[in-house]
């Protein structure tokens, strides 16, 4: 039997009894082993992430089937290449208890430990995003969290802003859709979002977007489904994916990207770094890659799921940024969550530690908890076989183009209806329908004057869109 001891390794002799002065009387200050434990007890939670605070997390592998070397040099995409992976999925706007079977977008974050340290790839279910500047990210997730005077979720302040927004009709048609709730996280697909690019052996750089195909076929809950689910369960996501890995049904998805070349991405009709649009598939097709597949369940949900922080600022040589405003926001904010959220040293953390040695001069700080090394070389350059930088690895230069100002992108781009009114043309009736009848549910309590706004935007994609939504209101 194992002894119970204090953090300082001291045996516990009694872990049921307080020291009391006398058989009835009040408990002595000297009982440190009851004072640890009250101390350890009120410092047992984070603080929650802002979005994305409920999740569910599995470790796999990514399996490269097909040859892109022309495109990446990226040793975890060569041919053969077989990579360990930790996957996070989440819900967004939810606190850490919510139910999962929420209408809302799905995190779908993966981090790779590849040969050439992590590589995150920080996505969503869906291939587009509400906004496209991250100047507007903090107001846009206010308008999904608790208002500020009653505490409560706030259609008005969600309509208010969507409304005034045409760039984010594409994702509201998706969220309204029948895949606004996924069955499970294991049938639902997940996409990079962003344009990244990938860099061949030859420093030549190519544009490309990132996906993953459910094997498992798209299944969603209409929102009375759903209801009844939440009722029961608040899990039922978390519980679908740790009971499949468990009895050994592994999800897996099929991995593809999509590449358009510098010289395409110039004329293109549409800006291709707007993560409100994508790039069609008839223009630019999809191209396999391999498969990830999910086979093990973390062995401790707060110190492998609730700890792992994903940045798509990592990201390994042979695959780099774009110049996607919201991705070059989210290159600075997730480190800078996590260093607030965890700490200093998180990326010393098991689940996010790389595979290969880490060599830099960043020791200090808050629970570096490595052992410790004696080291004459705390700076660089230095004189004692410190880690010193490797030219080899430098990227080819990075396009960009004019003065630096804050250039209103709606200028240079305002067609945010084409697209959603593709994705509305491919639905059939009872998917319209559903559309309909989801917007005009969450539209509940929400002034006139804001709906009129939003029934304008509708009817700049389809008159049948608008006059859809307008009978389901009154329905
Ligand atoms: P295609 O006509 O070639 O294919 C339609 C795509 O839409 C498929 O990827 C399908 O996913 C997906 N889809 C179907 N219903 C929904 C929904 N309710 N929410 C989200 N995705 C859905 O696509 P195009 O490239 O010609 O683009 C047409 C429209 O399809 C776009 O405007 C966009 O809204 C949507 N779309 C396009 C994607 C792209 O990367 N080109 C990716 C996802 C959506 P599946 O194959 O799993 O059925």
């Amino acid at each position: 039997m194992k002894k119970l001891t204090t953090n300082a390794g001291i045996v516990v002799e009694d872990n049921q009894n307080s020291i009391t002065a006398g058989k009835r009387g009040p408990i002595l200050m000297q009982d440190y082993k009851l004072i640890e434990k009250l101390s350890q007890f009120n410092r047992e939670r984070v603080p929650e992430r802002v979005v994305h605070a409920k999740g569910s997390g599995a470790y796999g592998v990514l399996r490269v089937t097909e040859d892109i070397s022309k495109y990446t040099k990226a040793q975890v995409l060569q041919k053969g290449e077989v990579t360990r992976l930790f996957i996070r999925f989440s819900t967004v706007a939810g606190e850490r208890g919510a139910a999962d079977a929420e209408r809302d977008v799905r995190g779908f974050a993966i981090k790779f430990y590849t040969k050439e340290g992590n590589w995150d790839l920080v996505g969503n279910n869906t291939p587009v995003f509400f906004i496209r500047d991250p100047m507007k990210f903090p107001d846009f997730i206010h308008t999904q969290k608790r208002h500020p005077v009653t505490n409560l979720r706030c259609n008005n302040a969600m309509w208010d802003f969507w409304s005034q927004m045409p760039e984010s009709m594409h994702q509201v048609t998706i969220l309204f859709s029948d895949r606004g709730i996924p069955a499970s996280y294991r049938h639902m697909n997940g996409y990079g979002s962003h344009t990244y690019s990938l860099i061949n052996d030859k420093n030549e750089r190519v544009w490309v977007k990132f996906h993953f195909k459910t094997n498992q076929g798209i299944k969603t809950l209409t929102n009375e489904e759903a209801e009844k689910i939440i009722a029961k369960d608040r899990e039922s996501h978390q519980r679908d994916l740790f009971n499949a890995i468990q009895n050994k049904e592994f999800p897996s998805w099929t991995f593809y990207i999509q590449v358009m070349s510098q010289e395409e991405a110039k004329k293109v009709p549409f800006n291709p770094f707007d993560v409100t649009k994508v790039w069609l598939h008839k223009d630019f097709p999809l191209i396999k890659v391999g498969e990830i597949e999910l086979n093990e369940n973390p062995k401790n949900y707060f110190q492998e799921v609730e700890q792992a922080a994903f940045s798509p600022s990592n990201v390994v040589p042979g695959i780099s940024f774009s110049p996607d405003r919201l991705l070059q926001g989210r290159l600075f904010a997730y480190t800078d969550a996590h260093l607030y959220r965890i700490g200093t040293h998180y990326e010393k953390l098991p689940v996010n530690r790389p595979i290969v040695e880490v060599n830099n001069y960043y020791l200090d700080g808050q629970m570096n908890f490595e052992e410790p090394k004696e080291i004459n070389a705390y700076y660089e350059p230095n004189s004692f076989n410190g880690p010193k930088e490797d030219p080899n690895y430098k990227e080819p230069p990075f396009p960009v183009d004019g003065d630096g100002y804050r250039y209103d992108f709606r200028e240079d781009d305002s067609d945010y209806f084409s697209q959603p009114r593709a994705l509305f043309n491919l639905m059939n009736d009872n998917q319209k329908e559903q559309l309909f009848n989801n917007i005009a549910a969450s539209m509940e309590g929400v002034e006139d004057f804001i709906i009129k706004r939003a029934l304008r935007l509708f009817e700049e994609i389809s008159p049948e869109y608008k006059a859809g939504v307008e009978k389901a209101l009154k329905g």
